[in-house]
């Protein structure tokens, strides 16, 4: 197992690489954020641990620009900085985990073989259905390459939908998952949602990708008609 550690605290870096590597694990080490980035993007590490406040490049932009590249790499930071913000936007750029300095070599090593355990995990928020595809953290679709615009409830629709890809869902399942459990309007509601997701995702194109599979209910896909 390899891992890379960037930390620019040579007290830190000596201390931790050292019993790393009494626990067998081959460690390379960056003192800054840009070398860091370098061996990140050369090497197929195991694991990346990563201090936050570092020279040249923040540890922030490391993560952000490894993770444009890589998005499978487990990623622990490690800093002094311990605001909520902080924590909450560096998971969103990718981070698995999170520990605060100072901390025990003991509670790093839980981390670090957590994660190895885990192992590889795909955090891709982009869903592709064919050349539509779904971006669900900033929440914008696009079809072959071209922004579609939707209201918030042909998002979910649209989304649930692409979520189950080449499933078949019922109008009973839409309904739970995109209105409420309470739901008891127009019974026809899904039928009136896909029609105007199908004017704005299918409609423009030859190849149709939502369809209705009778008595049953709607199904997305890229392939022959089930
Ligand atoms: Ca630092």
């Amino acid at each position: 197992m390899r891992i890379l550690l960037v930390e620019d605290e040579t007290k830190v870096s000596s201390f931790v690489a050292r019993r790393l590597m009494a626990e067998r694990f081959a460690v390379d080490v960056a003192p800054d954020g840009q070398s860091g980035l370098e061996l990140a993007t050369t090497y197929a590490y195991d694991l990346i641990i990563l201090d936050l406040m570092l020279p040249k490049m923040d540890g922030s932009q490391v993560l952000r620009r490894v993770r444009s590249q890589n998005d499978h790499v487990p990623v622990l930071i490690l800093t002094a900085r311990d605001a909520v913000a902080d924590k909450v936007g560096n998971f969103e750029a990718g981070a698995d985990d999170y520990l605060t300095k100072p901390f025990s070599f003991a509670e790093l090593l839980v981390r670090v073989k957590a994660l190895l355990r885990r192992g590889p995990v795909s955090r891709s928020s982009v869903v592709r259905v064919g050349d539509l595809e779904l971006d669900r953290l900033s929440q914008q679709v696009k079809r072959a390459g071209k922004r579609v615009e939707l209201t918030s409830k042909e998002y979910s629709l649209l989304e649930y939908l692409m979520s189950n890809a080449g499933r078949v869902l019922s109008r009973t399942m839409i309904i739970e998952h995109v209105w409420d459990q309470s739901f008891d309007g127009i019974t026809n509601i899904v039928d009136v949602y896909v029609r105007h997701l199908r004017n704005k995702v299918d409609d423009p194109y030859e190849h149709k990708l939502i369809r209705t599979v009778r008595g049953v209910g709607y199904t997305i896909s890229n392939g022959a008609q089930p």
